[in-house]
């Protein structure tokens, strides 16, 4: 594992180099981090995620004065160790877009009924969707998200960005083809927030990067 701590390091100081020039003014960041981290929690890790970025990222945004801070996750397994760090609080609302735990990965997290504990309780929000789910699908939950967005009124939006809702992901079974990416950012775009985008995941090597800057570049033509 001899690099290992130097590669997560490496990946959430992406995340809070991104952070920062958010918060400095810029409309929006992408974080390319690597390895990924919304499978990470407060005392486990999964899913190739050491430290969740996302995480780090929204509670510095916090530290920093933000009063809400929203992580929307549309990784294509759903970001466990994201939910976890957050599912008691109601100063970060976490939704997730996500294939199934019932036969996807992550397998014990994700269901629909998962909605905060405590002073959390509904500041969490599942859309677990079935395999073969295309852009019809696919975008009917995300509107229905950004509206949940739109009504908490966050300060800052974290965008936990998985390309692995790709039709042609080797692990995956959505339906969502290259170009709908540019529509995904655009929609975003319509909260009007600052908005840092974290990469999560992503198997069809050739295509991660075209469906990756797809949605930074829809966004930034919105
Ligand atoms: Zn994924």
């Amino acid at each position: 594992m001899a690099g290992s701590w130097e590669a997560i390091k490496s990946s959430f100081d992406t995340a809070l180099t991104a952070a920062g020039l958010v918060a400095a003014g810029e409309r929006a960041a992408f974080a390319l981090c690597r390895p990924p981290g919304h499978h990470a929690g407060t005392a486990f890790m999964g899913g190739y995620c050491y430290l969740n970025n996302a995480a780090i990222a929204a509670q510095w945004f916090r530290d920093r004065g933000a009063g809400r801070v929203t992580i929307l996750d549309i990784d294509y397994h759903h970001g466990n160790g994201t939910q976890e760090i957050f599912y008691a609080r109601a100063d970060v609302q976490v939704i997730n877009l996500h294939g199934d735990p019932l036969t996807e990965y992550p397998h014990f997290l994700g269901h629909r009924d998962e909605r905060g504990a405590g002073p959390g309780e509904g500041f969490n929000l599942n859309y677990p969707l079935p395999a073969g789910t295309d852009w019809a699908g696919w975008s009917a939950a995300l509107d229905d998200a950004l509206a949940r967005i739109a009504a908490y009124a966050p300060d800052i939006l974290v965008v936990s960005l998985g390309v692995d809702t790709f039709e042609k992901d080797p692990i995956s079974a959505f339906r969502l083809r290259s170009h709908d990416y540019p529509h995904i950012g655009a929609r975003i775009a319509g909260l009007d927030l600052p908005t840092l985008f974290v990469m999560e995941g992503g198997y069809a090597v050739a295509e991660i990067g075209v469906n990756a800057v797809g949605v930074l570049t829809g966004f930034e033509g919105a």
